[in-house]
């Protein structure tokens, strides 16, 4: 038996994750739960909102799932996802995005990877005022962040027969910074010589992947590019409620929805489990448990296809309950 740390989160996270928990318990994996908090209700409870239980159960388990975790605006603690990358250096944040049948979405069949730089650039965190009418955020970029990174891109890309890697940058105007990346990441490249290699700027990129999805396959992005671009593609093959992730560093691994916490939605049993189902399977994938993968992977197939109990985002009229009991059935048979 396996043991993983689960984090409800905020918002709509603990109804989402007790779907995906009810999917994976119904998959025949071997795992236990080990719940712990973090967010909101953690910093009512325990007077921070990343409490030192939270930290040691998922250095103990070296595999955690999440549900998204809500960040106060402007003020208020940073940000506990961005805190839960750098406490363990889950440096590598991917995020498969995959048409599905069932699934209302502009474009059929976009199958697309986001690699993204998970520690480093403008979510170093390094802000401070500069007298009262400025402020100053600082972007870093370093030659073995950026080269870790890309390797596992183009790693990532050998081992799934995957043809292409586009390195996502803005070295034309952050000439030192992006260009570090792009320069790291094209010596990288070398290594992988099975593999196509080429580069995009940002801007463009954004408007290539709304005109010409189909034309990319793995996108290699520094922190704050890869942030935005990952909710874009996620718009590409049917919105936030459908795009899972994983973070991974060496020691450990973070699997969460791309989306947040959607704290307007709370405890009305609205929202779409998929992204976090998932993410549940790529956690599965990552422990091995390919059968128990493949299972949940048939059954929610199935329920997106036929569509007739899926969430509104969806355009169906199932509450997440509903979507998630149908998912359970067509496991089952
Ligand atoms: P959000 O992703 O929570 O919601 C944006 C919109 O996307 C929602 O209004 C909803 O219409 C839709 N949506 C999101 N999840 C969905 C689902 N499962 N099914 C159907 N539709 C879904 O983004 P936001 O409103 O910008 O952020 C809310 C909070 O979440 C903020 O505090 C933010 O910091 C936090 N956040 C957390 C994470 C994380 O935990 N990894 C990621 C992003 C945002």
């Amino acid at each position: 038996m396996r043991t993983v740390s689960l984090i409800p989160g905020d918002g709509t996270g603990p109804e989402l994750t007790a779907a995906m928990r009810r999917v994976i318990d119904a998959s025949g994996a071997k795992l236990n739960w080990e719940i712990v908090d973090a967010g909101e209700d953690a910093a009512a409870k325990h007077g921070t909102p990343l409490p030192p239980a939270t930290l040691e159960s998922i250095r103990r388990n070296r595999v955690a799932i999440k549900g998204p975790i809500s960040t106060p605006l402007g003020s208020g603690y940073r940000s506990v996802n961005v805190a839960l990358r750098k406490e363990f250096d889950l440096y590598a944040g991917i995020r498969p995005c995959k048409s599905m049948e069932g699934v209302p979405s502009r474009f059929e069949n976009v199958d697309l990877v986001l690699v993204r730089e998970n520690t480093e650039d403008l979510y170093a965190g390094i802000e401070h005022w500069v007298g009262k009418d400025a402020a100053e955020s600082i972007r870093i970029i370093t030659r073995d962040g950026s080269r870790r990174i890309a390797h596992k891109a183009f790693e990532y890309a050998a081992r799934n027969a995957r043809r292409k890697v586009t390195i996502v940058h803005k070295a034309n105007i952050l000439k030192f910074t992006d260009g570090l990346f792009l320069e790291t990441c094209r010596d990288v490249a070398r290594d992988y010589p099975q593999i196509q290699v080429e580069d995009r700027i940002v801007d463009n990129m954004a408007m290539q992947l709304v005109q010409r999805p189909h034309e990319y396959d793995v996108l290699l992005c520094p922190n704050l590019f890869g942030d935005i671009l990952s909710d874009l593609c996620a718009g590409l093959v049917g919105g936030l409620g459908v795009a899972p992730g994983m973070n991974l560093g060496k020691d450990a691994a973070i699997f969460e929805a791309v989306h947040g916490s959607a704290p307007q939605f709370k405890g009305q049993d609205k929202l779409n489990p998929t992204a976090l189902i998932l993410s549940g399977v790529l956690m599965l994938e990552h422990l091995n448990e390919h059968r128990a993968a493949d299972r949940v992977l048939q059954g929610l197939r199935r329920v997106l296809e036929e569509r007739a109990h899926v969430t509104a985002d969806l355009g169906g009229q199932a509450s997440t309950t509903q979507m998630t009991d149908a998912i359970l059935a067509a496991m089952k048979s």
